[in-house]
């Protein structure tokens, strides 16, 4: 970028004009504009008023600088991928009558998992392992109703 303006140099100031907000420039050598702190060597770009009005001018876009949190929250919550696992074949067991299928497999992944966050206590995950453990009951309760039901609704519908 120019620093040295020597074209202008014999301008009247009040000629430099802002391109982002129109104000002239307070001295002959001014490279930034009072009013919005503009570069004035630059032309009007894209989102000049819009930055400008909020002076943001001469800093940098947000999205830019700013890295992302939800990446490194990623890592942290994941690195008990058994847990995970125990977790999620919880939520498919929650599907009725066929979910019974994945109760079994819930309860040997959240003891798995719970052996995980013994021995690597840094990996976390216990808690979720121990609520698949639990709910897995639950559920199974639930579903054994659920088959119950199919199968005493046709015996009740029977004519006697
Ligand atoms: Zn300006």
């Amino acid at each position: 970028m120019l620093r040295g303006r020597t074209k202008t140099l014999e301008k009247d100031p009040a000629e430099i004009i802002c391109a982002a907000c129109g104000a002239s420039a307070a001295r002959e050598l001014a490279n930034y504009c009072l009013v919005c702190g503009k570069t004035l060597e630059e032309d009007y770009q894209p989102l000049d008023s819009l930055r400008s009005s909020y002076r943001l001018q001469g800093r940098g876009y947000l999205l830019e600088n700013t890295e992302g949190p939800q990446s490194q929250d990623l890592f942290a919550i994941n690195r008990n991928s058994v847990a995970e696992t125990a977790w999620a074949s919880c939520v498919y067991s929650m599907v009725p009558y066929i979910g019974v299928v994945f109760v079994p497999f819930t309860l040997v992944a959240s003891v798995l998992g719970m052996g995980v966050a013994v021995r690597r206590p840094e990996a976390g995950g216990g808690k979720m392992s121990l609520a698949s453990f639990g709910l897995s009951f639950a559920v199974t309760g639930i579903q054994v109703f659920l088959w119950w039901l199919l199968y005493i609704v046709p015996e009740l519908a029977r004519p006697v």
